[in-house]
Parts: structure tokens; C-alpha cells; sequence
């Protein structure tokens, strides 16, 4: 996971989001009890939050990759617009039932938004949300989700590095901190096919390291033009591996000297 940076809110998240939120607001002051029991259910808009227009934005945003994995997917699935505070209910761990309402506010708010590989929303991320203290989360819009201490990482707020590193192709929590330590088990940053497919190009950048070593010490023995090119190009592909573009560059940074 590396830090995101989305300055630019599509238009449609402000001329019909928020008339939506609004609408969504008032149901919930006409009838809380309902909301809270979950007799009653928020039917949110997705040609508003996935919109074509937010899609891109994110995906532009996110250099095509998944917001907490990093992989590059859009070859393999469409992928989703995931709610970082999920919006229709939400879990504070994974042994407890649905509570109702969840975030239903920010369905259609930008910063809540992510794009996402199904793997991470549909399969780990799924409604949880835990915070460091139940007690603190707001349960309706008349709350300041401020007060929350989520224990996810919020790429969009956050420095994710603060929290997660990496030793090889494993990601750790940084001096074991408990924001690491859940945001790596809830969103499976360690599951297996993604540790093998950072292994391999751990291993590929590895070679390239050694590569970089062997054509310095060629350059300064025997500084002959093209080794002084492929040198520059080897070091050229060691730095685009720490770029935001670059599919799994947290491992990268953390690993690569
Ligand atoms: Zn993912």
C-alpha cells in the first residue's frame, strides 16, 4: 500500500452525491430506530459512487493498481469502487454480526472512496472496520467520525509506510504496531498468491541489484560507453520500481537500497 493522492472530486459526487446524502440524512432522522435495527436499509446509488467519471479518476489516482495490494488488475476484472468506511453495514471484527446502519453518509463522499481488486473488497476487506474503540464509532451522520481511531490504514490520509514494511516479500507491521498488524490480516497483504508474485519480482529486481554492482565496477575499471549506457539503464529500472506507478512500490521502497 502507498499513499494516494486524489485532489481533484468528480463532479458527479457533488451535483447528484450529495442531494443523495442528503436524502439519505433525513430517512435516517425520520426513522433511526429502524435504521439502527436494520429493518430498514439504505438503497445506495451506484451510478453515482462507481460513475465512469469516478472510475477514472481513481484508477488515474491509483496508477491502475489496487488501493491496498498494489497489483495492476485491469486485465484480469473491472474491479470495484470500494467505501474505505463501508457504507450499507460494517463489523468491528470478523466473528461479529452485521450492524446496521454503516457509513451511509459517505456512500458518495470522495475521500471514502477507493478502486480496488475484487480479491481485497469482496473476499478480505469485505464491512470491516474496526476502530481501537468500539465505543467511538460514529453511528450516524451526527457524529464526528474524527473521533474514531480506525485500525485500517487510510492510504488517502495516511502514510502507509508509517505503519507497514517489508521484509523480502513479507509485509510486517511497523515496530509491531496494532494498525499494521490488523490492516495486513483484514486485507490479506500477506495471503499467499500475492507473497509468491512479490517473491518473483523481488527476485527480478534482486538480479538487477547485481547487475547495477557488476556494471559500476566495469564502469570504473574499464569506462567504456556502452556499459556507462546500460549501467544508467539498469539504475533507470531500479528507480521506476520505488515510482507510485510501479505495481507492488511500497515492497520496493522498503526493501531495495
Ligand atoms: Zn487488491
Amino acid at each position: 500500500m502507498i499513499c494516494i493522492h486524489k485532489p481533484t472530486i468528480p463532479d458527479v459526487l457533488l451535483t447528484k452525491g450529495t442531494p443523495a446524502r442528503q436524502k439519505h440524512c433525513d430517512d435516517y432522522d425520520a426513522s433511526p430506530d429502524d435504521y439502527r435495527s436494520g429493518a430498514k436499509k439504505f438503497q445506495f446509488d451506484d451510478s453515482i459512487y462507481a460513475a465512469t467519471e469516478v472510475k477514472d479518476e481513481l484508477r488515474e489516482r491509483q496508477h491502475k493498481k489496487c488501493a491496498f495490494c498494489e497489483s495492476f488488475f485491469a486485465h484480469t476484472g473491472y474491479g470495484d469502487i470500494e467505501h474505505f468506511r463501508p457504507k450499507g453495514a460494517y463489523q468491528q471484527r470478523e466473528t461479529d454480526s452485521l450492524k446496521y446502519p454503516g457509513y451511509y453518509w459517505l456512500a458518495y463522499e470522495w475521500s471514502n472512496l477507493f478502486y480496488s481488486c475484487q480479491l481485497c473488497n469482496q473476499q478480505y476487506k469485505r464491512n470491516l472496520f474496526p476502530l481501537r474503540d468500539g465505543r467511538s464509532r460514529a453511528r450516524s451522520h451526527r457524529h464526528n467520525i474524527a473521533n474514531e481511531q480506525p485500525l485500517l490504514v487510510d492510504p488517502g490520509g495516511q502514510e502507509p509506510s508509517d505503519y507497514i514494511e517489508f521484509r523480502d516479500e513479507i509485509a510486517f507491521p511497523v515496530k509491531g504496531c496494532r494498525e499494521g498488524i490488523i490492516t495486513i490480516e483484514v486485507l490479506g497483504l500477506n495471503r499467499e498468491e500475492l507473497v509468491d508474485i512479490r517473491g518473483e519480482r523481488l527476485n527480478r529486481l534482486r538480479d538487477l541489484v547485481l547487475l547495477r554492482d557488476l556494471l559500476r565496477e566495469k564502469v570504473a575499471t574499464i569506462p567504456t560507453p556502452e556499459y556507462s549506457q546500460r549501467l544508467r539503464d539498469v539504475e533507470a529500472t531500479l528507480q521506476a520500481s520505488k515510482d507510485d506507478t510501479a505495481e507492488y512500490a511500497a515492497m520496493a521502497r522498503a526493501v531495495l537500497v
